[in-house]
């Protein structure tokens, strides 16, 4: 294997003491190794290829802090070794590197994102000293969540049994995600999450046990365990004179559920909800499939005043279409559009047109996956509604809820003074 380690001694401690650098070029590699070390990085390992990357990662104790990726190598690429990593256990800060056009690179970049992986920068090379430093200095953004850690993910362990077991036996809890005003960051509403965790063995993805139980046909019960919870939940925030609206995921295979609409209906009058403190969110990309059945429970939930949310907009492959022909009231734009978009012209256009659509449309705009301060100021100036992410909360318990809307002014006037002048929160 063409990996070694490299070592600098004493210099100011810097944000990053380890990294690996993946590439296949010799000299781009020694030329990467001299910077770092000239930027005070301790200890740098190499290797020249995606597939000696995962021996070294199997096998480093502790975990380098930071991947730096070529894209072009031979054997497993840059763009393999990522989504490798994102299937995988191990969330690593990455820096994607390549002398590639630049909308290659911010392409790998985003699918890196839409893996889970923490991305700190896409950059072209030669990489000079102060690019990377700025990108080092991004690590200190990636809250603790995102350090380098080998997830506790008991993805793979999981059956179908042992899916529906968890369903009937009231193991899949929720969590909530709040939506706040881009404007005035005032909490609106939240995003119910389901939540899987088996005893000693750490979470399992939603993304993984949804897909489970949509293959598995246990779908429909996870969904109706959900809304129960979540409705239970609204009816007790209004007790506590927290009105938010909640919105709850709905898959598209369970559209052609006959009793789904008087289902929803009883679950609401049972708590006391009225029909428009209800978001329904559907997932665009899957709804071609099911459309005949699909239309009738989604015009019939419209008409008795539930909310419908065209959910991950812009990745599927008939937004425009699905527009058209669903009363949807809100329109929710993927993340893929909106973290990072203040630095990249063409997915801010995307973004802007998006908004400008819906708003001709009359449905109210949502932006998801706000992770930084220059997401919310891009937002605010394109005119979004509602925003929801990781600058913002991340999924939490019911029972945190509270607390977090109590604490949300002090968090408004630390983000307020953190923005530019001129730029600042509106109030
Ligand atoms: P989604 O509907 O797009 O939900 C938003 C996902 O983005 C959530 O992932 C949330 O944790 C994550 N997220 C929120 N803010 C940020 C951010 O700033 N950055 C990034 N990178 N991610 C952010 P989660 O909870 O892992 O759920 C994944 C998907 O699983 C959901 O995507 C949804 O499609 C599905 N899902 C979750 N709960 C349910 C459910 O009860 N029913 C159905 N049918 N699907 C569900
Ligand atoms: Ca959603
Ligand atoms: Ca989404």
């Amino acid at each position: 294997m063409e990996s070694g380690i490299s070592s600098a001694g004493g210099v100011a401690v810097p944000p990053i003491a380890s990294l690996l650098v993946v590439d296949d070029s010799r000299v781009q590699r020694n030329h990467m190794v001299a910077t770092c070390r000239a930027l005070g990085v301790e200890l740098i390992h190499e290797a020249a290829s995606g597939a000696e990357a995962l021996v070294l990662l199997a096998s480093l104790q502790p975990l380098p802090q930071l991947l730096i990726v070529d894209l072009e190598m031979p054997g497993m690429d840059g763009i393999e070794l990522i989504e490798h990593l994102g299937r995988g256990p191990l969330r690593v800060p990455l820096i994607v590197a390549s002398t590639r056009e630049t909308i290659l690179i911010e392409s790998v970049q985003t699918m890196a994102r839409n893996l889970g992986l923490p991305v700190l920068a896409a950059m072209r090379k030669p990489l000079t000293p102060g690019a990377l430093q700025a990108a080092f200095d991004q690590i200190g953004q990636l809250d603790a969540a995102s350090a380098s850690v080998a997830i506790p993910d008991a993805t793979s362990k999981v059956s179908a049994a042992a899916l529906a077991r968890a369903i009937v036996g009231g193991e899949i809890a929720v969590h909530y995600q709040p939506k706040v005003d881009i404007r005035t960051g005032i909490v609106r509403g939240v995003e119910v999450l389901a939540r899987w965790n088996l005893v000693g063995m750490g979470a399992v993805r939603p993304d993984h046990f949804i897909a489970l139980a949509e293959r598995e046909g246990l779908i429909l019960a996870l969904t109706r365990s959900v809304m129960a919870q979540a409705m239970e939940q609204a009816a007790l925030w209004n007790t506590m004179g927290l009105k938010l609206s909640i919105a709850i995921n709905l898959s598209p295979l369970v559209l052609d559920q006959p009793t789904l609409v008087d289902e929803i209906c009883a679950l609401a009058r049972r708590h006391h909800l009225g029909a428009d403190q209800v978001v329904l969110e559907i997932t665009e990309s899957s709804l071609v499939d099911c459309m005949g059945a699909a239309l009738g429970v989604l015009n019939r939930l419209r008409l008795h005043g539930f909310g419908l949310s065209i959910d991950d907009y812009g990745t599927g492959f008939s937004s425009m279409q699905q527009l058209s022909r669903i009363p949807f009231t809100e329109l929710k734009i993927d993340r893929s559009f909106v973290h990072g978009a203040c630095e990249r012209n063409h997915l801010r256009v995307i973004l802007q047109s998006a908004l400008d659509m819906a708003h001709q449309l009359d449905l109210s705009t949502v932006a998801e996956g706000v992770e930084t301060l220059a997401d919310w100021q891009l937002l605010q100036e394109c005119g979004c509604d509602l925003g929801q992410g990781y600058l913002i909360a991340r999924p939490m318990p019911a029972k945190e809820m509270p607390r977090w809307i109590r604490q949300q002014p002090a968090r408004l006037w630390t983000l307020r003074s953190a923005a530019l002048p001129g730029l600042g929160l509106q109030t």
